[in-house]
């Protein structure tokens, strides 16, 4: 892959490689900064270190985060409703703002005069973007900030951008063709979707098209789409993960070994219930602090599960990596009172090469929940008592319930985004 061993200067190349414990220092350094300043300038940020009684002052490292709170989407929409526009979350005047962006929901977040967070630019950079490189940005602009700080992050690198916004795939397949554009930047389906429409339209992927890296998110990658993208175009494909209310949070290097966090953001993983961190390795919300003074956020929970690796990485970056984005907090259900998550099955399903497909259906039995793995089979001739018997004892060990295995035909589980069915009726 010619394009990823690309070298180039590039701002950000030392701090990327400075050794961990320098990173937590100028980190603590950091978030001391951010927590002062938030305080005495975002009503929000004060309103929730007064409720939990904590001083600014008392916030000294990272360790000291647990004190707080952790702020959720459905808080921001509650406080922008009773205080809006912003709810208080802004950290400058709106005459200091460049946009304000719009949310759906009409969620209102503020911009920055001078774009200068770099950890887009940074995750930009791991995907193989270069100085020189022709960027096509088919990200929304319309309203929404995401297209706004990939077009500035792409200028730091020095690359020259087209401001394509989403849709009229035709047109991007012409652009792409016209200006020799090097670089995508958008979501992996829409870029299947340009792939397909230029093969339609007679273009041989390969030959007529300089694209050499593409940049994506905002989407799950499945693995198999990254092949084929990779295979059709030529080219390599690396992806980001974030949100627009916290900023970057992790992307992938060229070794595509989960998502190393970027310099300016401090990542933590919780438990969902208590908010407390957990230990590395363990599964939980990925919770961030941000450093931006025009929107600040002080532990905002992304609802997203991960779990952390601080393993070395072999492309020399020091930071520790996001492994795998595991599912949402909220698709939780409470069974006999114990709290089942999605992932928590996936990872004891995953165990099995002979399971193709599995949904828990979660029903009521008089006054007793039962949980039933429904699991359709790779191969039907397999001994279905031996297999039967195995997942039910993990079931109990693993969740701690009595769950029963019930073996169905392929075809019957069909919705794959509801792992967990809730059939109860409490009437
Ligand atoms: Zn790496």
């Amino acid at each position: 892959m010619a394009k990823g061993e690309r070298t180039s200067g590039y701002f950000n190349e030392k701090r990327e490689t400075m050794p961990p414990e320098e990173r937590w220092d100028s980190l603590n350094g950091k978030l001391r900064g951010v927590v002062t300043y938030a305080y005495d300038n975002s009503h929000a940020v004060k309103h929730k270190l007064d409720k939990a009684q904590v001083r600014p002052q008392e916030i000294e490292t990272i360790d000291d985060l647990q004190r707080l709170p952790i702020t959720t989407k459905s808080d921001l929409v509650e406080m922008q409703k009773s205080s809006p526009p912003f709810g208080g979350f802004e950290g400058v005047p709106i005459k200091k703002m460049r946009r304000i962006y719009v949310l759906p929901g009409l969620i209102y977040e503020p911009g920055e005069w001078e774009y200068r967070d770099t950890r887009w630019a940074e995750a930009l950079y791991a995907s193989g973007f270069r100085a020189g490189d022709i960027a096509q940005n088919t990200f929304n602009y319309q309203m929404w900030p995401f297209a706004f700080m990939l077009d500035d992050s792409l200028k730091m690198l020095g690359c020259t951008t087209i401001a394509a916004g989403a849709g009229n795939t035709q047109m991007q397949v012409q652009i792409m063709h016209h200006l020799k554009v090097t670089g995508y930047v958008g979501t992996p389906s829409f870029l299947m979707s340009i792939a397909e429409r230029a093969g339609g339209m007679g273009y041989d992927l390969k030959k007529d098209f300089s694209l050499q890296v593409g940049f994506v998110g905002a989407e799950m990658l499945p693995e198999s789409l990254r092949e084929r993208l990779e295979g059709n175009l030529g080219i390599t494909i690396r992806q980001c993960y974030g949100t627009v209310d916290v900023g970057c949070l992790g992307y992938e290097c060229i070794e595509k070994e989960g998502m190393h966090i970027p310099d300016d953001v401090i990542v933590e993983i919780v438990d969902p219930d208590t908010g407390s961190r957990l230990p590395l390795g363990a599964t939980g919300e990925i919770v961030a602090t941000n450093f931006n003074p025009t929107f600040p956020m002080i532990r905002y929970g992304t609802g997203d599960l991960s779990f952390l690796s601080e393993d070395p990485c072999p492309c020399g970056r020091t930071s520790m990596r996001l492994m795998k984005i595991l599912g949402r907090t909220d698709q939780v259900t409470k069974v006999r009172g114990m709290f089942i998550h999605p992932w928590q099955t996936d990872e004891l399903v995953a165990k099995y090469p002979e399971v193709d497909k599995y949904q828990v259906v979660v029903t009521r039995s008089g006054y007793l929940d039962e949980m039933t793995f429904r699991i359709e089979l790779v191969d039907e001739s397999i001994d279905k008592a031996l297999l039967k018997g195995r997942l039910e004892r993990d079931i109990q060990d693993t969740l701690n319930l009595k769950g029963e295995v019930e073996f169905v035909g392929r075809g019957v589980i069909f919705d794959m985004h509801q792992k967990i069915k809730d059939e109860r009726k409490w009437e």
